[in-house]
């Protein structure tokens, strides 16, 4: 199974969305763009809300039956692990194999002794296409990158072999994220990643490296833009040299896992995957549910009592809230308006805090972020929330695909 050029990983929490969602793809392919959809949801998300990965199947198999899609589509068993992988064997087509947790654990010496005496062809200067400057690589470096990450790209070894003993070869797409851990890896790690994944015998598609700068959830890219532009470039050139001189698919390509609306670094991406003609996955708009709430509070009276309900009982439960998410969020407490104060906001100006447009002097990402995290207190509004999706579909619909379509998709893929 070959995962297409362009791909996006595409969230719907409450799985209403998905025939919306593909509508923005539909309009990409009008514009002469193939970009493949993958839903996903983490193993996080399914406990969060009470979901099985079954349903994640179900409503992307409905979506493309009922949009008459013909293109590729895809189901990702996102950021799984081994103890949690089996009960997406069945509905997923794609796997992130998440290792960060085991990035920086101490290998056996034997291994890195082996991985350090396969990698020593790769001392010395090597000139990357695409990289200005040459890749330094001494002995010691490989022995301290193995150090750091030949454990984590073992772990995603064992996790492939058994999806591949349960799935056989070639029936899935593999992807090896390293996104969730603490520092960004440089274009030697990434290099050293990759040969490891190659010795591991990992037919990797993608791979899911850590930038620099803060992928907050559901809002915009904070850190250095061009320190960011130069990564990505050298990035897409070690993934080619990788290719080449590992074996690795020919398809392989980065994943970034957006955490959402990474808006001011899609500019360099799109010159990036024009300058070398470069595939990408971009996980993005996990955003969906909050086009929901800015959907139902424009549909006006219960879907915006609805809005402000899920706000009012977020912010008592603020800490739990945060709790799971609080490396991936950066939110100024003093900058929430109260509950009291959000009462009595029209439709129009809770979906202006909300939406995310930067432009606008409404727009709080305060807010926003503290949003985002509460789709807790949606799924537990059962059918007073679901019922209100159905009730009032259209608008969100037209939400839902605008954003997709227009704010992700066009800039980063077709202008
Ligand atoms: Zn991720």
């Amino acid at each position: 199974m070959i995962l297409q050029k362009y791909s996006m990983g595409i969230g719907d929490r409450f799985a209403h969305q998905g025939r919306a969602q593909l509508e923005a793809i539909i309009k990409a392919k009008q514009c002469g763009v193939d970009v493949a959809p993958v839903w996903n949801k983490s193993h996080r998300e399914h406990t969060i809300i009470g979901t099985k990965p079954a349903s994640v199947r179900t409503e992307a198999d409905r979506a493309v039956r009922d949009g008459c899609w013909d293109g590729a589509y895809h189901v990702d068993a996102d950021h799984i692990n081994l103890s949690n992988v089996d009960m997406f064997i069945e509905s997923s087509d794609f796997f992130t194999l998440d290792v960060a947790d085991s990035i920086g654990k101490a290998t056996g010496p034997d291994d890195l002794n082996g991985f350090v005496k396969r990698c020593s062809d790769l001392t010395g200067t090597i000139d990357i296409d695409g990289i200005d400057r040459k890749l330094e690589i001494t002995r010691d470096d490989i022995r301290r990158i193995g150090s750091k990450f030949l454990l984590a790209v073992k772990e995603a070894g064992r996790i492939y072999r058994h999806i591949e003993s349960r799935k056989g070869v070639d029936n899935f797409i593999t992807e090896v994220s390293v996104d969730e851990s603490e520092q960004a890896q440089s274009p030697v790690e990434l290099l050293l990643i990759l040969a490891a994944v190659a010795q591991e015998g990992i037919p990797a598609q993608t791979i899911a490296p850590k930038f620099t700068g803060r992928f907050n959830k559901g809002v915009d890219y904070v850190g250095d833009v061009g320190q960011f532009a130069r990564e990505f470039n050298e990035d897409i050139g070690v993934i080619r040299f990788a290719v080449d001189r590992f074996g690795l698919p020919d398809n392989l390509k980065l994943s970034v896992h957006s955490g959402s609306d990474k808006f001011s670094i899609y500019a360099p991406i799109r010159r990036a995957l024009k300058e070398f003609d470069a595939g990408m996955h971009l996980k993005t708009a996990g955003t969906t549910w909050l086009e929901e709430l800015i959907g139902l509070a424009m549909a006006g009276d219960d879907g915006l009592q609805i809005a402000k309900d899920i706000y009012a009982r977020a912010m008592k439960q603020c800490d739990e809230l945060c709790k799971p998410y609080a490396t991936v969020i950066d939110i100024d407490r003093d900058r929430l308006p109260s509950p009291g104060e959000v009462a009595d906001w029209d439709g129009q100006t809770f979906a202006a805090a909300l939406r995310h447009d930067q432009s606008c002097e409404c727009y709080n990402l305060h807010f926003r972020q503290m949003l985002h995290l509460s789709y807790k207190i949606a799924a537990k509004m059962g059918r007073r929330f679901t019922g209100a999706l159905k009730d009032h579909s259209d608008t969100i619909a037209t939400c839902v695909t605008g954003n997709l379509f227009e704010r992700h998709i066009k800039p980063v893929f077709v202008d």
